[in-house]
């Protein structure tokens, strides 16, 4: 075992407690330093290299714990910030580490969607603040945000690229109402959200006004390495912020109300070699040669993409590495539908309960077309490749 790992497990032993709260463990990870190993040692970091972050992470994962904070926060905001932000939001960025924040990205609108740059939502500067009209549409965990990354037109004059601006918004108050929808695997992960003269601080634009652009192609790169990633390493990863309801909690509480919830509904997008193999065995069609040969292959593929994704985030990579990783995931993803469902056979029409599966397979199999276009659709990421590796001409604007 590595020294850093030794000394994480260590850590553990010492400050792990299922009586104490959500907050208090997400700001004992903070104050060590493991809730954002990579970001600098006041905002809940160690200025670790991605290598030591990771066997950090995968630490706390093999233990059991609750993961640190997790999902748009720590992985698009926080690193933007890092990026484009001022002294005093860069400041604001432990609120991340601790969980005290919980963030979801105002981008998509039903008349933009690859083609981002066409947005529609109004912001209007009124003296210290903006004032904000319009609707934007797929804002995941848009329902338990309580800030949010805004892609909003200042200028309906400019070319459109120009006319763009980025402003961070609270999505606590009475301008902004969020629907939740329900997609076909029965899920409400992401919802709508409607902006009537919602209103933000001016000093909460990134960069400049028009200039908003520019701070977008990062969020887009930084939100296409996240989606390839998958899931944080942890035992359990749980909503922060004030609308999630689970700082307050004990951390045995929240073990809990998941174990609860995963009796209720199956939570993988996509099904690992393990849990198909277990199926076919269940259903006593392990033995059949054609399946075993796309299992072997179905194990090699997500090993591939294993690889593929550690070599991306080994990069730092939110251009053409995480294109390739988002893409080699939306493959994976495709193949477990197809083989949960060979697996199956007519089983493969039933859901939930009065499946054999306990409807795992089928929430897996109706999940899949929304890994290939969450976070940018297959052919946008080819685009990427196409542009940004090969060197291909541009697509016209
Ligand atoms: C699970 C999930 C989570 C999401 N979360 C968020 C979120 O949190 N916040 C947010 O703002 N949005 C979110 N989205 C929205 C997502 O970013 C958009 O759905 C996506 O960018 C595609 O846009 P669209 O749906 O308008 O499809 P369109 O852009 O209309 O695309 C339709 C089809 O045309 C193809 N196409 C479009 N343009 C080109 C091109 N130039 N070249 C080749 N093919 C092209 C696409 O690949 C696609 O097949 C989420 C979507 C999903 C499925």
């Amino acid at each position: 075992m590595s020294d850093i790992a030794t000394r994480v497990n260590t850590w553990i032993d010492e400050n792990w407690d299922m009586s104490m709260t959500l907050r208090e463990w997400w700001s004992r990870l903070a104050t060590a330093g493991y809730s954002q190993p990579t970001w600098p040692a006041a905002l809940g970091g160690c200025d670790a290299s991605g290598a030591t972050a990771r066997i950090i992470s995968e630490t706390l994962g093999t233990r059991g714990v609750i993961a640190a904070p997790t999902g748009m926060g720590p992985h698009m905001a926080a690193p933007m910030i890092m990026k484009h932000g001022t002294d005093a939001q860069k400041a604001e960025l432990i609120k991340i580490a601790t969980g005290e924040q919980h963030w979801c990205q105002l981008f998509s609108e039903p008349e933009a969607g690859s083609d981002l740059a066409s947005v529609r939502c109004k912001a209007v500067r009124d003296g210290e603040e903006y004032i904000i009209n319009g609707q934007k549409v797929w804002n995941s965990g848009a329902d338990a945000a309580d800030r949010g990354l805004l892609l909003a037109r200042t200028d309906f004059e400019a070319q459109k690229h120009a006319g763009v601006s980025f402003i961070l918004i609270d999505m606590l108050q009475p301008g902004v109402e969020v629907r939740p929808l329900v997609t076909m695997n029965g899920s409400a992960h992401f919802c709508e959200v409607f902006l009537t003269d919602a209103r933000a601080r001016a000093n909460e634009l990134m960069g400049t006004e028009g200039g908003g652009w520019a701070v977008a192609t990062t969020v887009l790169g930084l939100e296409r390495k996240m989606a390839a990633s998958g899931s944080a390493r942890g035992a359990l990863t749980v909503n922060g912020g004030p609308k999630g309801g689970n700082l307050d909690r004990t951390v045995g509480e929240l073990f809990e109300i998941a174990k609860e919830k995963a009796k209720e509904k199956p939570q993988a997008m996509i099904s690992s070699s393990r849990v198909l193999i277990k199926h076919a065995q269940k259903a006593g069609v392990n033995t059949d040669p054609v399946l075993r040969d796309d299992l072997v292959k179905y194990y090699i593929r997500s090993e591939v993409y294993r690889l593929t994704n550690l070599r991306a985030r080994h990069t730092g990579g939110s251009g053409p590495e995480a294109s390739i990783a988002k893409i080699a995931l939306s493959g994976m993803a495709r193949h477990s539908r197809d083989l949960g469902m060979s697996i199956l056979g007519a089983g493969g029409m039933l859901v939930g309960n009065d499946s054999a599966s306990g409807g795992a397979l089928q929430y897996a199999a109706l999940s899949t077309g929304g890994v290939s276009i969450g976070g940018g659709t297959d052919e946008i990421q080819k685009n990427v490749i196409g542009e940004r590796a090969l060197g291909l001409p541009k697509e016209p604007s």
